[in-house]
């Protein structure tokens, strides 16, 4: 609603108001001031009524009076009583007797006579000397009765009917319609008890007077309707004065309207309109500003603030300007950003090759790509052999520039299509799409085993990396990435089985080698609890004398169902699952008591026996204390005790295994180098380690017959082991020629077939006691 149109409502209003209430409060008090006015005039009338009527009883009373001067006998005729006009005249005795009677009308003697004596009008005439008048009621109605003593001591009584003309003369005189009505007598019902009344009826008062008899008792009601004239002016004039209210309030409107709409309303809403169409976009533009009041002010405040505002929304534009180049700019980075981190999703940080999410969904699209073709997938699964050994032996980042030259060497390996992706560590995988049968992969991981041979340069050191692969061909048409990629990795750990450095084709039995792997495990873990590996004994025999000198305690599963389990089998699994650490420690003190047990048969101090130490126990943080316990416990002279360490182990950290060695050696027992020549470590090495054996691993000593290689290795261990004072065992010793020609080539000690297989406990006991060994002079002198 407008505001022009709420003023005006609202002035209106209180316009209408103000005039009712003036209207209501001066018509209630003037109208009700000139009501009494009316009713006092009324009142005052009424008297008069009375007052004319005294008078006119007053008249009668006089004109008898003069009657009763004269002699009454002569003037008392019936003349004089008509021109009295009185209804009749009865003069009385002093005795009160009638004395003469002239009567005119409806009045009779008797009762006028009646009348005088029922109301002892003689008595009450005495006590008044002027004579007595007043009303008088009579069966025929009121009279005027008047009395008057006569000039010789007797009453003049005359009497005047109250008629029509005295009532008309009443009415003429008082200038009033009056209505005349008899009072009941005394006891009866009467309504009016007092001398006057005043009542409004319509638009008239209405009044009454009572006329008293001569005792004072009401004997006729005069009624009279009397105009209402100074109530009615005082209506008019409240009316009028109203009317004359509301135009001057309504010219005050108009007047405050106008006065309004032109200094207030009017500028208030040009205004506005000017405000609303700056707001409307006109910026820059301002309120004009007139005059100079109160919406001048105001125009002048708005003018202000658009001022301010245009400032702000400025300063907005720009901030809102900025805010966008900058969002622009890290849109940019995070774009740069997000590419690079998808990147390194799917990428190897170090090689830059695909990582397995990549090589995986690639591999999926290809299974999908090749569902409905002849032509088929592979997945080739490369593990580095023996990678955790130059990491080890040559540092991370050494390890690091080899895995990237492998990178290199297996995508030149590949055609450009190809995925080339490393899993991670030392394992890479290739993705061969579009191939025929098992020909195309056989043939890269040919080129794969080939490029390696190679030697790496990793800085000015030369190293080399031998590999295993696994191939899957994809067969079944359901077949899934991840599937496949398994299948490929399992015939990779066949290729490691197999020797390392070759490529194994998958095949379905592989799973079930695999299942039965972990059946191995399960049951490998229930025999270690259970004590169900014992330790067998092989003999080491000096080659020079034929004499036994000490004995490897091998470890020896028989497993109730599948009977003999052998340790390549069973070792590698537990060194895998750590379940070696228990179960060496647990062959160790086995050993040990053995151990005492030969060298009380033997009665030789110098019996020495040798126990395999795994990598893990050796590299566990309790290795010395547990074998200081053991010979403690067992009560084995350390100097009895020869613990071998494959090279491997020694490689992996050889600084720290150098100190191992000399806190083992520090107890007082042996060190021996196991299946020296398998491994990396060369003879330039050895003197830095502190050993005291070196074991010619049985490879050497088969192939010592056919190969004259073979020999000349064998001849430079041993030179070297002599100039470092180390002794020499030949293992794997199967023929008299191979025991002649390592001892003559200088080899101490021999292990072999050819003098006794692995024996329990038991079985080395009764074969030193049955004499099958030949015995030094001491020994046997001893036993
Ligand atoms: P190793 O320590 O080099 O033990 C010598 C292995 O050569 C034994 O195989 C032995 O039976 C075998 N051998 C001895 N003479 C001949 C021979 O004339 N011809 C042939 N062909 N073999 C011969 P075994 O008992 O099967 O043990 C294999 C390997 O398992 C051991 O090689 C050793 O590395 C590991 N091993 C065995 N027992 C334990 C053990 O208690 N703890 C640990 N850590 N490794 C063990
Ligand atoms: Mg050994
Ligand atoms: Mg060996």
């Amino acid at each position: 609603m407008k505001v022009r149109y709420k003023f005006f409502a609202t002035l209106l209003a209180g316009m209408v108001i103000a005039g009712i209430g003036i209207h209501l409060a001066s018509s209630g008090t003037l109208v009700n001031s000139f009501s009494q006015q009316d009713e006092a005039r009324a009142k005052s009338e009424l008297e008069r009524v009375e007052a004319v009527f005294g008078q006119i009883v007053g008249k009668v009373h006089a004109q008898t009076g003069a009657l009763a001067e004269l002699a009454p006998e002569k003037t008392l005729t019936p003349d004089r009583v008509t021109k009295l006009d009185l209804d009749g005249a009865l003069l009385l005795k002093q005795t009160g007797e009638s004395d003469l009677w002239i009567g005119r009308g409806s009045l009779s003697q008797t009762a006028a006579e009646n009348l005088i004596k029922s109301n002892h009008l003689v008595e009450l005439a005495e006590t008044k000397p002027s004579g007595l008048s007043g009303l008088v009621r009579t069966p025929a109605g009121a009279f005027i009765a008047s009395f008057h003593k006569t000039a010789d001591s007797r009453w003049l009584a005359s009497f005047k009917e109250v008629d029509d003309s005295i009532k008309s003369q009443l009415s003429r005189v008082v200038s009033l319609n009056l209505q005349w009505s008899p009072v009941l007598p005394a006891g009866s019902q009467n309504r009016f008890d007092s001398t006057q009344s005043v009542w409004v009826e319509g638009s008239s008062l209405m009044g009454t007077a009572l006329l008293r008899d001569l005792k004072g008792q009401p004997l006729l009601r005069v009624e009279a309707a009397m105009p209402r004239s100074i109530h009615q002016l005082g209506q008019e004039t409240t009316n009028w004065m109203t009317l004359q209210i509301v135009c001057v309030g309504a010219i005050f409107i108009m007047v405050v309207s106008y006065a309004t709409m032109r200094h207030v309303i009017g500028p208030l809403e040009d205004l506005g309109n000017q405000v609303s169409t700056i707001g409307a976009g006109s910026s820059g533009k301002r309120v004009v500003v007139q005059e100079d009041d109160e919406v001048a002010s105001l125009a002048f405040n708005i003018n202000q603030m658009l001022d301010r505002l245009d400032d702000g929304s400025r300063r907005l534009q720009e901030s809102q300007d900025a805010l966008k180049r900058h969002n622009e700019n890290l849109e940019l980075i995070i774009a740069a950003r997000t590419k690079e981190i998808e990147y390194q999703a799917y990428h190897d940080k170090l090689t830059g090759l695909p990582n397995r999410a990549l090589f995986l969904d690639r591999l999926s699209q290809a299974l999908r790509r090749c569902f409905r073709t002849k032509r088929t997938i592979s997945v080739l699964f490369i593990d580095l052999d023996n990678f955790k050994l130059v990491n080890d032996s040559l540092g991370h980042d050494m390890g690091d520039a080899l895995l990237m030259q492998v990178a290199e060497r297996l995508s030149d390996a590949v055609r450009p299509g190809d995925t080339v992706a490393r899993l991670g560590g030392d394992e890479f995988t290739i993705l061969l799409e579009d191939v025929l049968g098992e020909e195309e992969p056989r043939q890269v991981a040919k080129r794969i085993l080939d490029s390696l041979k190679e030697p790496f340069m990793l800085g000015s050191t030369e190293a080399f990396a031998n590999a295993s692969i696994g191939i899957a061909i994809k067969t079944n048409p359901y077949e899934s990435a991840e599937s496949l990629l398994k299948s490929a990795d399992t015939a990779m750990y066949h290729a490691k089985g197999l020797g390392r450095s070759r490529y194994v084709f998958f095949s379905p039995q592989m799973h079930e080698m695999a299942k039965e792997r972990l059946e191995m495990e399960t049951a490998l873990r229930k025999a270690v609890i259970e004590g169900d590996i014992t330790a067998a004994y092989q003999p080491l025999i000096e080659l020079k004398s034929g004499r036994i000198v000490g004995c490897e305690a091998l470890a020896r599963w028989h497993h109730t169902e599948k009977g003999s389990i052998p340790p390549s089998v069973f070792i590698p699994i537990a060194e895998e699952t750590g379940l070696i650490v228990p179960l060496g420690w647990k062959l160790l003190e086995e050993a040990c008591y053995q151990a005492m047990i030969l060298r009380d048969i033997l009665k030789s101090p110098d019996f020495i026996m040798s126990v395999n130490l795994s990598g893990r126990q050796f590299q566990s943080g309790s290795l010395v204390t547990v074998i200081r316990q053991t010979l403690e416990k067992t009560m084995l002279p350390p100097q009895c005790l020869k613990l071998e360490i494959t090279e491997s182990i020694l490689m992996e950290n050889r600084e720290e295994s150098i100190d191992r060695m000399k806190e083992l050696k520090a107890l007082g027992v042996y060190l021996a180098l196991d299946d020296f020549g398998t491994g990396y470590s060369s003879l330039s090495t050895l003197h830095a380690f502190p050993i005291d054996t070196l074991k010619i691993d049985k490879s050497f000593i088969s192939r010592l017959e056919e190969e004259e290689g073979a020999q000349a290795i064998v001849e430079a261990i041993l030179a070297m082991a002599h100039t470092l004072k180390i002794d020499v065992t030949g293992e794997g010793v199967e023929s008299e020629a191979q025991a002649d020609l390592i001892r003559r080539l200088g080899c101490q000690l021999g292990q072999g077939f050819l003098f006794d297989r692995p024996l329990t406990g038991e079985g080395l006991s009764d074969r030193l006691k049955d004499g099958t060994y030949p015995q030094a002079e001491e020994e046997r002198r001893a036993a």
